[in-house]
């Protein structure tokens, strides 16, 4: 118990007020128990800037100070290095591996609330590996998650979800319409539109332009994104064309979809590995449902050689809005950071860009840019540290070791003990 905490138990209430001007002078010169001052060695900023000897201060859950080292820090991450809550922009929260070690499926006969607790699984796995926003292309059962979250029932990241998503079979484009209406009824955040087969059947375009058109306008008329998955070239341009907020996979894209994403100011989502990894390493939970077969998993080894090709063709790219999304499925929650030590290792991008891609860049594509995804005044107070510098050491992205959401503490490293008082809420 503090100090200000004892003179407030000690005092009737009738005495408040005689007591208050005697009193003021002290809790004048007390700490400020509700700001928590964080510091690390130092601080990736989301903007492409890194500072050293900054403390971050914190209050009601949002940065209210970038300072100069100065005093006693609440949170000393000693040598570790700060950065924005990481955001995924494309999982897929629902997806989990059942108890006989296979891809849940609506009829292998686990329960609602097994379901759900799975659900939640995920949602924790993503939050402790430092990813405070995550955005789902799930189903319905994101929905209950999302909404806990959200109320504080349970621990889990910022959930944006689709709730679901179209395809070509949603019909006319009247039909299209109102399938997007429906979604956005339910309480969806944002559209989700398959507008090509996936990468193990070809990848070839599904949808037409006028659904496309009719899918992008009318979720954009209810104020809502559109995020479009798309590997051929043609789907991804007309996407585009229709004004869709963002394109996703992009396998078989060539140049001229690429400057017209960059043009439009189209989000662009490519993969590094996990989401293949995840398959080709764990194929046995897979194989026999939908195309997960010899072929599908051919055809997924295939997409690696050209998700590295894809590279060269979007890195030279001015202008083109790279984000961050996985596309984590089952088994693959956690990892989320993955795809982050792969595009510098294998894509030879900058750490500092990689997590600009996965702070800054994401929040952006999702809405929130004046709110998350960057470590200055104002923003919430999401915060992760890895162990070690990421600049020099890729697998430090994979050892997030403290992570802070809207100014609570939901991992601390081992060595560190958490501030004697109770965080800021
Ligand atoms: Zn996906």
């Amino acid at each position: 118990m503090n100090r200000r905490q004892l003179c407030w138990r000690r005092v009737g209430m009738g005495s408040v007020l005689a007591l208050l001007a005697s009193a003021l002078p002290v809790l004048a010169q007390a700490p400020d128990a509700s700001v928590l001052v964080v510091r690390a060695a130092a601080i990736i900023d989301g903007t492409g800037a890194v500072r050293t000897n900054t403390d971050v201060v914190v209050r009601g859950g949002r940065i209210i100070e970038l300072r100069t080292a100065r005093g006693r820090a609440d949170i000393d991450l000693g040598t570790r290095v700060l950065a924005p809550g990481l955001i995924d922009t494309h999982v897929h929260m629902g997806w989990y591996i059942n108890e006989k070690k296979r891809l849940h499926r609506a009829d292998d006969g686990d329960s609602e609330p097994t379901a759900t607790l799975n659900v939640m699984g995920n949602a924790q796995r993503m939050l402790q590996a430092g990813f405070t926003t995550v955005q789902s292309v799930g189903g319905m059962e994101d929905k209950a998650v999302r909404d806990a979250i959200n109320r504080g029932v349970i621990a889990g990241p910022r959930v944006l979800t689709s709730l679901g998503s179209l395809n070509e079979n949603a019909g006319s484009p009247d039909s299209v319409r109102a399938t997007v209406r429906r979604f956005h009824d339910r309480g969806a955040d944002v559209i989700k539109i398959f507008a090509s087969k996936s990468i193990r059947d070809g990848g070839v375009q599904t949808m037409t332009q006028e659904q496309l058109d009719a899918a992008c306008g009318e979720a954009k008329r209810l104020g809502l994104r559109s995020i479009v998955h798309a590997h051929a070239a043609s789907a991804a341009k007309a996407a585009v064309r229709a004004g869709c907020t963002q394109v996703d996979h992009g396998v078989l894209v060539d140049e001229e979809a690429l400057q017209m994403m960059a043009k439009a100011g189209t989000f662009f989502e490519p993969q590094c590995e996990l989401v293949s990894r995840n398959y080709l390493d764990h194929k046995e939970w897979f194989r026999g449902i939908g195309n997960y077969n010899d072929e599908g998993f051919e055809a997924t080894e295939r997409s690696l050689a050209l998700r590295r090709d894809l590279v060269k063709k979007y890195l030279a790219v001015p202008g083109l809005k790279v984000v961050y999304g996985t596309d984590a499925v089952a088994g693959a929650h956690g990892d989320n950071a993955r795809d982050m030590s792969c595009r510098v290792t294998q894509n030879r991008e900058k750490a500092v860009n990689v997590i600009t891609s996965a702070t800054s860049m994401s929040a952006a594509s999702l809405g929130l840019g004046s709110t998350i995804g960057k470590i200055a005044v104002g923003y919430e107070a999401d915060l992760v540290a890895f162990d070690g510098d990421p600049r020099t050491d890729t697998s430090a992205f994979e050892r997030v070791s403290f992570v802070m959401k809207h100014g609570v503490v939901y991992r601390y490293p081992p060595a560190i003990a958490g501030p004697s008082r109770r965080y800021p809420q």
